[in-house]
């Protein structure tokens, strides 16, 4: 109950905008950190790969109850992003070493990475992908696993 009044007081004082803003922040702050974008809580991981089924704070369903391929955005995500370093880092080695850049650390230093980033971005363009999907499909309240949930709750407006 003081969690509304507190949200509804919140509401009032900003602009709607400004709460879209602010909301769309904390959840990519939260995924940022590998925790549960929809409320901070966690560990969300098993493991480095695996992800639990809900979250044992708020009890959202992790995949939100779609099919195993709920993650290919995240997957989607991980390649660009690797890819968008790998090349971006590349040309600035590059500039930065004109006119004699170094081509053959290139190949040695580049495979290594392109092997390596997506592995260490996993986990992380899982929450990113959670938390760009609640930014446009906030949670709905069939989404929460209550049973051993302790706060389960749908996430301030
Ligand atoms: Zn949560």
């Amino acid at each position: 109950m003081a969690q509304r009044t507190r949200s509804i007081e919140h509401r009032q004082r900003w602009p709607i905008g400004v709460t879209r803003v602010r909301r769309i922040l904390r959840l990519f702050a939260r995924a940022f950190l590998l925790r549960c974008p929809n409320c901070g809580g966690g560990p969300i991981f098993k493991s480095w790969f695996h992800l639990r089924e809900h979250c044992p704070k708020c009890g959202l369903a992790l995949e939100r109850h779609e099919s195993e391929d709920y993650f290919l955005g995240g997957m989607m995500l991980n390649i660009i992003v690797v890819e968008l370093v790998f090349v971006g880092g590349l040309i600035l080695w590059g500039v930065l070493a004109w006119p004699n850049p170094p081509w053959d650390l290139f190949e040695d230093a580049g495979v290594p990475f392109m092997i390596l980033a997506p592995l260490l971005f996993y986990p992380l363009s899982k929450t990113l992908w959670l938390a760009f999907d609640l930014c446009f499909r906030p949670v709905r309240p069939e989404e929460l696993h209550t049973s051993d949930a302790p706060t389960a709750r749908l996430p301030d407006a």
